[in-house]
């Protein structure tokens, strides 16, 4: 059995937590807030209730691989539910489309009706061939480590050069499917000319999977993962914030918090912003090279946060609505309401020289005297922006050159969102092993 010190109880600090209690470890969670959760949670006011963070998530097997491997199938403790509306987007020259999100067919016709036949099967082929994508990159880099050398052939597949922007110019002909190509690089704060193309892959696994929700919101996962942690007896330590990971001769000892005391520890698993961890927290020689990679890194552009409370009658949108436009709007209506109400939370991608409402009124949602309830977000930490394909050996990998030192969480491979913070988790768990 090691003793474990997890940094940060986000939902990838969580995940690894309770992974590791799970075989065996004697774990301990320091984290520098008063909650759990990091970004995962509900901001509440006025009776009206918003994800603070996720509101959906695509390939659930991932959450649900990481409540039966710590315990208990989710179902025990939140029901995940799919989401069945298409997602519309809403074009600079007024047209619209509801893509549905896990259907071949029904997407190509929604495509032929916007488009025509061409501009749909163009989108359909380009999403089957993330197909063979995602087999790839799920062998070589989601389930084990990004650490060994892909293979030539496998590069070549992947053609990392090959820029988001580039495949979008290149296989579709029609702007608007561009512009719903490009939004899987925007939605994650960054530049679809710097984001490789196979991160369009996602296209592939929400026609695949699906998005799925949870009633209530999706900070209920925050919270069962709060009670995981309390059935696998995990200390939890709230308001301690780590400023040091202690090492020795290149492997970790332990942490020391903010008030000066120390903890030891055999494994620490960081869910820190890895500039921080790197720059900041860890001093020890080995870690010299990984330091130096990592700062070369930057942070990807936190979408501009607010939550609205509205007075019905308001125009009728699904769960989320994506207006294209420089900046990209997404409007989230998923929310809690009070009765003749609705909860709305408005990200804005890109630089929001307007006002929230400005934006929405002139695309098109007059909603100004609508609004009972304003809320804006804290800033947050985004993960990584796409600079180039060579980010993903940049970015921190889940184990680090400093013995007993793992790294997971937006900011770590294999980046950031739902998906791929649970996944980092799991390689972790999996390198750790059994106690
Ligand atoms: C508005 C919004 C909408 C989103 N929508 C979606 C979505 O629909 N679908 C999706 O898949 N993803 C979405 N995401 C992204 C997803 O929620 C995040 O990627 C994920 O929750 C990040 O989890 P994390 O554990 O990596 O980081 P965080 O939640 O940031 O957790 C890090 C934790 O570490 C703690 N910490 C930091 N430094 C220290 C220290 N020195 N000592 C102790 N503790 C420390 C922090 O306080 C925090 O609790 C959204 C995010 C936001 C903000």
């Amino acid at each position: 059995m090691s003793d474990v010190i997890v940094i940060g109880a986000g939902l990838a600090g969580l995940a690894s937590a309770v992974r590791l209690a799970k075989l065996g470890h004697r774990v301990t969670i320091c984290e520098q807030d008063e909650r759990l959760g990091g970004v995962l949670g509900r901001i509440e006011a006025d009776g009206f209730q918003w994800d603070a963070g996720a509101a959906s998530t695509t390939l659930p097997a991932a959450l649900r691989d990481l409540f039966r491997k710590s315990g208990r199938p989710i179902e025990t403790l939140v029901q995940l539910e799919p989401v069945l509306e298409a997602r519309r987007h809403m074009f600079a020259d007024g047209s619209v489309l509801d893509l549905p999100l896990n259907d071949r067919g029904t997407q190509h016709e929604a495509w032929t009706d916007l488009a025509g036949a061409q501009v749909a099967q163009q989108w359909t082929d380009l999403v089957d061939g993330y197909s063979d994508t995602w087999q790839l990159l799920r062998t070589t880099s989601i389930e084990p480590p990004l650490e060994r050398k892909l293979s030539f052939s496998a590069v070549r597949a992947l053609k990392p050069w090959q820029s988001l922007e580039k495949v979008a110019q290149s296989q579709l002909s029609d702007e608007r499917a561009r512009a719903v190509l490009r939004h899987f690089a925007a939605q994650g704060g960054s530049d679809p000319t710097l984001t490789p193309g196979y991160v369009g892959v996602w296209s592939y696994l929400e026609r695949t999977f699906g998005r799925w929700t949870i009633p209530g919101g999706f900070g209920a996962i925050a919270d069962a993962l709060v009670q995981r942690a309390s059935e696998r007896k995990i200390t939890v330590r709230t308001s301690a914030e780590v400023v040091a990971v202690t090492t020795n001769g290149g492997a970790v000892t332990g942490v020391r918090l903010a008030d000066g005391e120390e903890l030891l520890a055999d494994i620490v698993v960081s869910d820190v912003d890895p500039r921080v961890l790197y720059g900041q927290l860890v001093d020890d020689p080995a870690a010299k090279k990984v330091r130096k990679r990592v700062l070369a890194t930057h942070q990807a552009q936190a979408a501009y946060v607010v939550h609205l409370g509205l007075q019905e009658p308001l125009p009728e949108l699904p769960f989320e609505t994506v207006l294209h436009g420089s900046p990209t709007v997404v409007v989230r209506t998923g929310g809690q309401a009070p009765a003749g109400h609705q909860a709305w939370s408005v990200l804005v991608h890109g630089y929001p020289t307007d006002d929230v409402l400005d934006l929405l009124v002139a695309r098109g949602l007059h909603i100004r005297d609508k609004v009972v309830s304003r809320q804006v977000s804290p800033s947050w930490w985004a993960g990584v922006a796409w600079e180039g394909y060579r980010t993903a050996r940049r970015r921190a990998s889940n184990v680090s050159p400093v013995k007993g030192l793992y790294c997971v969480g937006a900011g770590a491979h294999p980046g950031s969102g739902v998906p791929a913070t649970t996944l980092g988790a799991a390689i972790v768990a999996d390198v750790i092993g059994k106690a």
